[in-house]
């Protein structure tokens, strides 16, 4: 697409509903399109739209190895439920292999560097393959996330980049999930609204930032997936 093509698109589907954006991102972009799935709550219903309408979007996530057990386990309820493949994208390194080159915990001295190399590296291999990629990430989560828009060119990795839930709120999406009986993380409820890797996520307490949780302590407030790079598309 050309940048003036993904902008039109961009204004064309603002208002549009969830569903509608992802079938318009498979009618334009499958077989070369793909869903990242964190397994967050976002994640799982992003993953039920797409289920619900059988469309042909390949799933994956970026199996760190250093998920929460309730993390795995949603993850093979989610494939049960909807009959579905969550393909593991996992670092060139197992974590012993990573603590053996780089010395142990990287996460508690380089959290920058560990996620590029169990997050970031396997991402960009993975995104190689496809024309574009679906998010479920939303405005109000970050300020970083603020104007990303619904379709956009995504400069980092080199492809088309769709973000179906950019005006979703939380409660919109709690209230979808409760409608529709998605499965999701049970650590939702235990006061993780963020939840990446157990190394890095902690609980947040009331009235704190719903990301304060991740990487606590650390000026860290991404892992890098979703930092705008702006570098126009070919035309
Ligand atoms: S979230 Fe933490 S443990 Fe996971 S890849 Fe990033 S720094 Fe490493």
């Amino acid at each position: 697409m050309t940048s003036e093509a993904i902008k039109e698109a961009a204004r064309d589907l603002e208002t549009a509903s969830a569903a509608d954006i992802v079938r318009w991102a498979a009618d334009r972009f499958a077989p070369r399109l793909t869903f990242a799935t964190s397994l967050g709550i976002e994640d799982c219903l992003v993953t039920d739209l797409i289920a619900r309408a059988k469309l042909p979007v390949d799933l994956f996530t970026l199996d760190t190895e250093l998920l929460f057990p309730e993390t795995y386990a949603l993850w093979k309820r989610i494939e049960e439920k909807y009959g579905v493949t969550i393909k593991a994208v996992k670092p060139a390194r197992t974590v012993a292999e990573q603590a053996s080159a780089e010395g142990p915990a990287l996460w508690t001295r380089e959290p920058d560097r560990c996620c590029d190399l169990r997050k970031m590296r396997p991402l960009g291999a993975t995104l190689a393959n496809y024309d574009a990629w679906i998010t479920a990430i939303r405005r109000d989560q970050t300020p970083e996330r603020a104007n990303a828009p619904v379709v956009g060119w995504d400069g980092r990795f080199g492809l088309v980049k769709i973000n179906p839930l950019v005006r979703w709120t939380s409660d919109q999406v709690r209230a979808y999930v409760a409608e529709h009986e998605v499965p999701y993380n049970p650590l939702h409820d235990r006061n993780y609204p963020s939840i990446g890797c157990m190394p890095c996520t902690s609980p947040v307490m009331p009235g704190e930032d719903s990301r304060s949780g991740r990487w606590r302590g650390q000026e860290k407030t991404e892992c890098g997936l979703h930092l705008r790079i702006p570098v126009r598309a070919e035309s």
